[in-house]
């Protein structure tokens, strides 16, 4: 079973996405979920309380946006041991599906070097209009906050310089079904 990665900047519709590939057979891991598990460990959890002195996601998230070095502080807590947990959810997902490839759905996994653990690398790619709104609806922040979680990224550019696919989605739900079709036969047929 091949290990297909998928990524994408802040709003680009990767969950969206992943949810669509779902409906058509193809089991996936969310780095996010792994990532709350992680969290949760007792171990992980006493360390993050004593760089940081909260565990709360939107106290951390505001610290990391102000703080690049808190950003990498958190990133060396939390990366090893996501890799762990998703490397043994995708071995059992490989004992049990006969599914052709399973999708890691997550946000660094260029910036991580983890791409070189994959087949192949899907970048989602958005306009940032459509971002920006879409962040702007699904969390309810201001057009200002939308833009500042998008421009703490990469830009489109550095996203799609990665791709062995990419998965264009500035159109409405249809038209995403449909690329997402396209990327399926393409990948059946690799
Ligand atoms: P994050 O990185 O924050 O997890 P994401 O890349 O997983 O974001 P989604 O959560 O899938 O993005 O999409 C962001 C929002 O935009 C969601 O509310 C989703 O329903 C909506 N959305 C995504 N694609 C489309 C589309 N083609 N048409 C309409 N709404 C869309």
């Amino acid at each position: 079973m091949k290990r297909i990665a998928i990524t994408g900047g802040i709003g680009s519709g990767k969950s969206t996405i992943v949810k669509i590939f779902n409906e058509l057979g193809i089991p996936s891991i969310d780095a996010d979920e792994v990532a709350k598990q992680v969290r949760n460990l007792p171990s992980v959890h006493a360390e993050i309380l004593k760089r940081f002195g909260t565990t709360d996601r939107l106290e951390l998230r505001k610290i990391i946006i102000s703080d690049p070095k808190a950003k990498d502080d958190i990133e060396a807590i939390l990366l090893p041991q996501i890799k762990e947990f998703s490397e043994k959810k995708m071995k059992k997902i490989e004992s049990k599906s006969s599914a052709p490839f399973l999708l890691y759905e997550a946000i660094l996994i260029i910036q991580t070097g983890r791409i070189k653990e994959f087949d192949a690398l899907i970048v989602v790619d958005a306009t940032d209009e459509e971002r920006t709104k879409r962040i702007q609806e699904r969390d309810q922040v201001s057009e200002e906050t939308a833009k500042g979680m998008m421009n703490a990224q990469m830009n489109r550019q550095e996203w799609i310089k990665n791709a062995d696919f990419i998965i264009h989605n500035s159109g409405n739900l249809d038209q995403l079904r449909h690329e997402v079709r396209k990327i399926l036969d393409q990948l059946m047929k690799q």
